[in-house]
């Protein structure tokens, strides 16, 4: 008989001997057995508050009651598996809804899939056949998904093992806080590429993150994405918008492309939309949606259980107007990282919109280097010591990102806010040693 690993052996560990390295981001030792609201049981027992939502996938945090229902009754009286082949009532009525709270024009459809990644995948291979252009334009650290379509459209440092799609034009997302690349600068650039080397009318379409996410937590200078936008639909480009870990009212509005005041060609969500279940959607024109039939298909698709999650997700966001609870909470957790600025040499900006919130780590406010990679991963080893969870993004691995559930209370942000600041004092004070996070570094 095999022996039990799981008597002697921990979670981590077991982790660590069956799971693909390839499919591993670790930012700290947490191994889960539960999850009620914002808190994550560990292995042993201890409870986390959960800062990071599963990377913002639990917009309603964990086992939340309307998901359960909602979840538990589809797959009580399961109606297939397949919208591929057969209507079922969670999917059409999710779409339903996505579109009557979705601005947007004329006909238009929804596609559903399981992920952030084969969402934009979809989006890729429809902007390519409906417009027969080839070549897409999208920003030097955006994040659009890992299967080969979406990934051949990002420009993510994580990525560079991978060639993107010949043609893709990448251009800087112009960051306020280092203004090497001003948004005039970028445009002028965009430009220069019409001009030259980029005829637009080759180009299909631009992928946008209205906020970017693993790039670094960069909220846009005012009026630059409709600027884009602008320029890049007076050419027949698409315009995708990619609100796949900062929509479904994260920002503080339900679509986080509503504060640039953009009309995007297709929406893309994905994460808080399926509450944790995997769920993605594509909203666009039918011209687009309808190009061909059996263009993108994927089995279990749009299944019952994950589609009545979304629509339970949806409903409550609306409902209980999450959104604005996440404008002010958020607002409010802003306002106290940049209170903790004061006291810690070492924060260089927060910024974000609603809850999602990045705080830039730097190792001088003059030159505004970044820290080592290895100080924001001790600051997360040890607010994981202390009980709280989050991650870092950032093209330097510098920003401490904040995506909590989206209903967070203002007494767990207060206690999160009060590990953040011990953290980060115990961190300059070498409390945590280089070994300790050597398995953490990620990207
Ligand atoms: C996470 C993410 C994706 C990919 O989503 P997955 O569900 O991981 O496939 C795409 N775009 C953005 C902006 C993301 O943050």
């Amino acid at each position: 008989m095999q022996h039990d690993q799981s008597q002697t052996t921990s979670l981590f560990e077991r982790d660590a001997r069956v799971i693909a390295n390839i499919a591993r981001l670790r930012f700290n030792p947490l191994s889960l057995t539960g999850g009620r609201g914002c808190t994550l049981i560990e292995e042993g027992g201890r409870e986390i508050l959960d800062l990071s939502g599963s990377a913002g996938s639990a917009s309603l945090g964990y086992s939340h009651p309307a998901v359960v229902e909602a979840a538990g009754r589809a797959l009580g009286d399961m109606a297939g598996a397949s919208l591929l082949l057969y209507p079922n009532a969670p999917a059409v009525a999710l779409a339903e809804r996505l579109l009557e709270v979705t601005p947007g024009d004329g006909e238009r459809r929804v596609w559903f899939g399981h992920s952030g990644s084969d969402a934009n995948d979809c989006a890729v291979r429809v902007a390519r056949a409906a417009t027969g252009r080839q070549r897409f334009i999208s920003f030097i650290g955006s994040y659009h998904g890992n299967v080969s379509g979406s990934m051949a459209v990002s420009g993510h440092t994580a990525m560079t093992h991978t060639l993107p799609q010949a043609g893709l034009v990448l251009l800087p997302y112009p960051d306020p806080y280092r203004p090497r690349f001003s948004a005039e600068a970028v445009l002028d650039l965009l430009d220069y590429q019409f001009a030259t080397t980029c005829p637009p009318e080759q180009v299909a379409a631009v992928f946008i993150e209205p906020l970017m996410s693993d790039g670094g937590l960069i909220v846009p200078p005012p009026g630059f994405l409709a600027a884009l936008a602008d320029r890049c639909q007076r050419h027949g480009i698409l315009v995708v918008v990619d609100e796949v870990k900062v929509g479904v009212g994260r920002s503080g509005l339900l679509h986080c492309f509503q504060h640039e005041g953009l009309a995007p060609d297709m929406v893309v969500l994905g994460k808080g939309l399926g509450g944790g279940l995997p769920l993605s959607a594509v909203i666009g024109p039918a011209r687009l949606m309808d190009h061909a039939g059996a263009f993108a298909l994927q089995t279990t698709a749009g299944n019952p259980v994950c589609t009545a999650a979304g629509l339970a997700v949806l409903d409550t966001i609306v409902t209980d107007k999450l959104d604005a609870h996440a404008a002010r909470l958020g607002a409010a957790f802003a306002e106290g990282l940049r209170g903790l600025a004061e006291r810690h040499a070492v924060i260089g900006d927060v910024r974000g919109r609603g809850l999602a919130i990045g705080v830039e780590l730097i190792s001088d406010r003059e030159s505004r280097a970044p820290v080592d990679p290895s100080f924001t991963a001790k600051v997360i080893y040890r607010a994981w010591e202390l009980g709280v969870s989050f991650s870092y993004v950032g093209l330097s691995a510098n920003v401490l990102e904040f995506t909590p559930p989206l209903i967070l209370s203002e007494a767990e942000m207060r206690a999160g806010l009060s590990v953040i600041d011990q953290a980060l004092g115990e961190v300059v004070e070498g409390k945590v040693s280089d070994e300790a996070v050597a398995p953490f570094m990620m990207w």
